[in-house]
């Protein structure tokens, strides 16, 4: 049986890009593979984000070089941004790839994928073998293949971004803007509901800029038209920009249920020179404005964001503003880094900040936003909280990991639930117990087929019976 094996780098786009690639490979007669080694096609979808990521899926394509050589059947492709990117480099320095896809390219990624398909007989014992003897690759990044992957659904608004900040290579790499009619995005939605997802996310580099082409309805004009959906369990949407955070749309997440209790507001720095050297489009004081605004409509939603330190030119002055920033702020979770020189952009030509400073700078931004979180997730011990299963934890598979709404993680212990039963309830109800920077822990009280439904409880003398066993 043809099968295929996915890895996903970097955000949220490069996930429902992968869900995309997996649906046609599906369609076209392939099996999902949660092992490179089993896969006739191994995908890559990489990232150019930072330069850690490009160095990693660098890594990745020397380390399946070793399944290439084992079976020369095997098909090697690689998409995403770096692979838009890195095209001509790569196809010279990595020439045992089978095929480079852009990012405007998933389309003939997913017909080539159909042409390949009756070349995959069922694999020899003699590859088999050879195979079985390449060195486990391990997991560097998230793979589609798992059973609980379809709990979550990805759907695109918008492909690339017109905004241009001076650090950022997605619009030299995924293009303008470039937004998608409203009525095939509610298509794909209620084609994800009606596979059984529990939670929707749209995504787009900057979906709150969306305006649908057809008729030039807004960002707030679709959350209501998804939210409206019949079998919606939950909804929520990735990334936002401050510029176009609007009154409408506050007003738009107050008035919704099914939205998750969340807004991800990238603000990058709390100085505004530096704020204009990145080409942010706002100052320190309209995105508080419009935080206090958020804050109006939704007082229970949590804010979360991403920083960058050590962006060329900043001075301590204002790091201190960014870190005095993340005091008022109090981010429930904030994505931090340290500047990262990407190619072709404008900043990549300043003048640099040593890594040294921009390691300090960092331990110490982290110093002051994990004292919020922590304080944060200390104030849910002793709550019960609805998280959705996301499946074993990483770090201890008898554990379950699930995130709340609020895209928080727990761990808990499982009372022997089995995927089957997870997958038909995957809400679950826990009790928190214990609070960490990284998230939370607590012991399952009960699960639930859908988000406003009462949990069937999962008893505790039975789970002392389990426990003792
Ligand atoms: S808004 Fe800025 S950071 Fe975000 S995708 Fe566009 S250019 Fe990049």
């Amino acid at each position: 049986m043809a099968s295929i094996y996915i890895e996903t780098f970097g955000c949220q786009m490069n996930e429902a890009d992968s869900r995309y690639i997996a649906d046609r490979a599906v369609a076209a007669g392939y099996e999902i593979a949660s092992d490179a080694t089993r896969a006739s096609v191994v995908v890559l979808n990489t990232c150019t984000v930072r330069d850690n990521a490009e160095r990693r899926a660098y890594g990745r394509m020397s380390h399946f070089k070793a399944l290439k050589v084992a079976d020369p059947s095997l098909k090697l492709v690689v998409c995403g941004c770096l692979a838009e990117q890195d095209r001509d480099r790569m196809q010279k320095t990595v020439p045992y790839l089978d095929a480079v896809f852009g990012t405007s390219e998933l389309v003939r990624l997913g017909d080539a994928l159909a042409q390949w398909r009756p070349a995959f007989g069922d694999p020899t014992d003699e590859t088999s073998e050879l195979r079985a003897l390449v060195q486990p690759l391990g997991g560097a990044a998230d793979c589609v293949s798992d059973a609980y992957s379809h709990l979550r659904s990805f759907v695109t608004v918008q492909r690339g971004c017109s905004y241009y900040c001076t650090f950022c290579i997605v619009p030299h790499v995924r293009g303008r803007f470039d937004h998608r009619p409203m009525a095939e995005i509610l298509g794909d939605a209620r084609h994800a509901i009606a596979a059984g997802t529990r939670e929707l996310t749209l995504v787009g580099q900057t979906v709150n800029a969306y305006r649908d082409p057809a008729n030039g309805a807004d960002f707030p004009d679709l959350l209501e038209a998804v939210a409206s959906l019949e079998g919606l369990d939950r909804l929520t949407f990735l990334t936002s920009h401050p510029k176009d955070f609007t009154p409408k749309l506050a007003r738009t997440l107050g008035t919704l249920p099914s939205l998750n209790p969340r807004l991800h507001l990238p603000v990058q720095s709390g100085s505004n020179p530096i704020l204009r050297r990145m080409n942010r489009k706002y100052t320190v004081e309209t995105y508080e404005a419009k935080i206090a605004l958020f804050r109006e409509h939704c007082p229970d939603w949590v804010l979360t964001t991403d920083l960058i330190v050590a962006f060329p030119g900043e001075s301590e002055v204002d790091l201190e503003a960014t870190l005095a920033l993340c005091e008022r702020m109090r981010f429930a979770q904030a994505f931090m880094f340290v500047y990262s020189p990407r190619r072709g952009t404008p900043a990549a030509h300043w003048e640099q900040i040593s890594a040294e400073v921009g390691g300090e700078r960092l331990r110490r931004l982290a110093d002051v936003v994990n004292a919020g979180m922590r304080e944060l997730h200390q104030s849910k011990v002793g709550s019960v909280m609805r998280a959705l299963v996301q499946g074993p934890s990483r770090k201890d598979p008898s554990k379950l990991a699930a995130k709340t709404t609020e895209n928080m993680t727990v761990v808990l212990p499982n009372p022997g639930l089995d995927e089957a039963a997870l997958i038909v309830r995957p809400w679950l109800d826990v009790r928190i117990e214990g609070a960490h920077v990284w998230g939370l822990t607590g012991t399952l009280r009960g699960i639930a087929e859908r988000f406003d439904a009462v949990a069937e409880s999962v008893a505790a003398p039975s789970l002392d019976l389990i426990a003792a066993n």
